[in-house]
C-alpha cells in the first residue's frame, strides 16, 4: 500500500500493491501544469482510491488533468479511455520503491535544462 496527497492534505490517494515504474514527461502541457517536467506512475484505476475534492481540467477530449482546488497541487493525468491514471511521483509519502525508467516527449523539452541521467529518451 502506498499513500500520496496534495500539499494541503485535502486530496488523499491510496494505491494497492507496488507502484509501476515511473517515467518523466517533457510535453508542453505537463511542463506548464507542473512548472518543470513531470514524473508520474501509471496506476490501474481499480488499484487506487481517492478521497477529497479534485478539480478536473479537460485538457482534450481524451484526457483530463486533476489538481487540488485548495492548494493547486497537480496530481493526476487521466486518459478517459484507458484503465490507468497517472499519479504525480512528488505526491507520494515515504519510500516509493521505484526509479524513473525513461523520458518521454523530449521533442517538447525546455532549453533551460539537460537530461543527463543516461535513461532512454523518446521524442514522443
Ligand atoms: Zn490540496
Amino acid at each position: 500500500m502506498h499513500h500520496a496527497s496534495c500539499l494541503c492534505g485535502n486530496v488523499k490517494i491510496e494505491v494497492a500493491g507496488d507502484l509501476p515504474p515511473p517515467n518523466a514527461c517533457h510535453c508542453t502541457m505537463c511542463r506548464k501544469q507542473s512548472g518543470h517536467y513531470w514524473a508520474s506512475t501509471e496506476v490501474k484505476k481499480t488499484n487506487m482510491t481517492v478521497t477529497g475534492d479534485v478539480t478536473w481540467y479537460q485538457a482534450s477530449d481524451r484526457v483530463r488533468r486533476g489538481f487540488c482546488p485548495t492548494c493547486g497541487s497537480f496530481l493526476f493525468f487521466d486518459p478517459l479511455f484507458q484503465d490507468w491514471t497517472a499519479i504525480s511521483m512528488g505526491a507520494f509519502d515515504g519510500p516509493t520503491g521505484v526509479k524513473l525508467t525513461h523520458h518521454i516527449y523530449i521533442d517538447n523539452k525546455g532549453d533551460y535544462y539537460d537530461i543527463a541521467d543516461g535513461l532512454p529518451q523518446n521524442g514522443q
